[in-house]
């Protein structure tokens, strides 16, 4: 596995792979991973020659500097979890690499699917999102590139820039990876004692509970019954929103979507948590 912190010193790697006719796969990350991470990096490994992970917690992603600077970092725990992953590049660039003219995101247009859920809650996060990950792209050029179904709205927004942008890359997804008892892995449960990951089992609870008796009820009704569930539990809802699966725009009927999937934000403790579900 080599390290590389520069997109110069990666590319040199990559074009003699290249060269050699070897396919180049993709891993976008923050670090702090778990094993959700280290399954997009095997999914790559089964399907391309290389496989390429990125880690940088990216500043324009976060609308709360308190939960950029609370954000888990341990890069050197991260590179060790790597080894015999599958992974064969290591990408840890600094900010400067990242963002030469200085950090901001660009305007892109993200085709409304920005409006709802998290980017309605965390403004100008998918313009942090789309631009780094489009200077990813640039800088790695790969064939494949893996994103998680525990951020859909995240992949459905990077599949549409890939495509209306006409970039050179498959955007391949990747179920949500859980724990058993179901808690959705993330960076983020690491901030959480063992008491605040049990309370965050809600988020699954709620989500199972809109699967099964969702055509019981109207969407409005379903994001009530889940609305009071967290406030029994003492629990801190950010929103729970029923939405079209292709356009995200949200649902007042069933009948208004051929597929329809639930998404929730919470937050435990202070750490916020997301987690969705398609229902049909
Ligand atoms: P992050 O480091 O949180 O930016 O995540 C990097 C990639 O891993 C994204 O494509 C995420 O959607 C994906 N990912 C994170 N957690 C999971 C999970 N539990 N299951 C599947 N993919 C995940």
């Amino acid at each position: 596995m080599h390290l590389f912190d520069t997109g110069r010193g990666l590319n040199e790697y990559l074009k003699k792979a290249r060269d050699q006719g070897r396919q180049v796969g993709f891993v976008p990350t923050m670090g702090a991973l778990h094993q959700g991470h280290l399954a997009l990096v095997k999914h790559s490994a089964a399907e391309n020659d290389e496989t390429v992970v990125s880690i940088f917690v990216n500043p324009t992603q976060f609308n709360n500097q308190e939960d950029l600077r609370k954000y888990p970092r341990n890069p050197q725990k991260d590179i060790d979890m790597l080894e015999g992953s599958g992974c064969t590049a290591v990408f840890l660039p600094s900010e400067k690499e990242i963002y030469p003219k200085g950090t901001r995101s660009k305007v892109i247009d993200l085709g409304g699917l920005a409006e709802t859920m998290e980017g309605a809650h965390r403004p100008g996060h998918f313009d942090g999102v789309a631009t780094v990950v489009w200077r990813f792209f640039e800088l790695v050029k790969p064939d494949n590139a893996y994103f998680g179904e525990k951020d859909y709205q995240q992949l459905r927004i990077i599949t549409f820039l890939a495509k209306s942008k006409n970039l050179p890359v498959a955007i391949v997804p990747h179920p949500i990876e859980r724990n058993k008892d179901g808690l959705a892995l993330s960076s983020r449960n690491q901030l959480l004692s063992t008491k605040d990951q049990d309370r965050a089992l809600a988020l699954y609870r709620a989500l199972e509970w809109a699967r099964q008796n969702y055509r019981k009820h109207t969407p409005k009704q379903v994001k009530e019954h889940i609305s009071n569930s967290f406030k029994k539990e003492d629990l801190n809802l950010e929103y729970a929103e029923v939405v079209d699966d292709t356009n995200l725009q949200h649902i007042n009927s069933w009948d208004d979507a051929e597929h329809a999937r639930i998404f929730l934000a919470a937050s435990v403790s202070g750490v916020r948590l997301i987690d969705n579900l398609l229902l049909f």
